[in-house]
């Protein structure tokens, strides 16, 4: 394994590091088995094979952890069906015919547009920015980010409209009733569905983002970024509750 590459329980993921950004592979661990939840390969790290080589890294350590695989990130996926010697380390049933995700719908405030979600959320909080606050007209924004390719329109799609004021964020909406559904991140890959519009979803949230320009405090013992965790491109700093 490169030695550049660590794993980093702590935050519950594999690591490799080049030139001072860190690439990463999330996972979830259970005593002997391991999901690999999702891939993230900075952008001034791309076009230079780093993608295959935290691959690599990560299927070697999970085999020299001795653990059995799990793959819910479509990146590792598609890795090993070109490398496919990591194929032994897939868990009973966790190959082709996994057992069916979990699928959640999100409606507009009238109902004509429904969006559906996939899986789990790579993660999910709670955003404190002035973006946020101003476009849902609410203090804080409770936030699910799934993976893109786990978020689809399931009813409505002509009515569903965009704006967007930075290039971060294309914030989604109901043309007939104004209804706010979604907001995709390009950069990140990442689409936020309204963790409040998902029925039958239980929100889990880890973190508070952009706890600096907060309305309303939140006494909730969850970390309180001042704007981002490190590896979502923040400061990584935080606030007292
Ligand atoms: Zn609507
Ligand atoms: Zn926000």
């Amino acid at each position: 394994m490169p030695n550049n590459f660590s794993d980093n329980e702590g935050r519950e993921r594999f690591e490799l590091a080049v030139d001072g950004t860190i690439a990463f592979v999330t996972y979830r661990k259970s005593p002997g088995e391991i999901t690999l939840v999702h891939t993230e390969v900075p952008p001034e790290l791309g076009g230079r094979g780093i993608g295959s080589k935290l691959g690599r890294a990560t299927l070697d350590a999970v085999r020299a952890q001795g653990r059995k695989l799990r793959v819910e990130c479509d990146f590792v996926r598609n890795f090993m069906t070109k490398n496919t010697a990591y194929n032994d380390l897939l868990a009973e049933g966790a190959g082709a015919h996994a057992e069916p995700a979990a699928h959640y719908k999100a409606g507009c405030f009238c109902g004509a547009v429904e969006v559906e979600v996939m899986g789990k959320p790579v993660f999910a909080g709670y955003c404190h920015c002035a973006d946020c606050q101003a476009w849902s007209a609410a203090p804080i924004n409770a936030f699910s980010l799934w993976k893109s390719s786990d978020v689809r329109v399931a009813k409505g799609e002509a009515e569903l409209a965009t704006f967007h004021k930075t290039e971060n964020s294309y914030r989604k909406f109901c043309k007939r009733c104004g209804g706010h559904v979604m907001t995709e991140h390009p950069r990140m890959r990442l689409i936020d569905v309204y963790a409040n519009l998902l029925k039958g979803y239980t929100h889990k949230p880890t973190l508070h983002a952009n706890y600096a320009s907060k309305m309303v405090s939140v006494r909730d013992g969850l970390p309180k970024y001042v704007d981002l965790p490190a590896d979502l491109g923040g400061s990584g700093e935080t606030l007292p509750d």
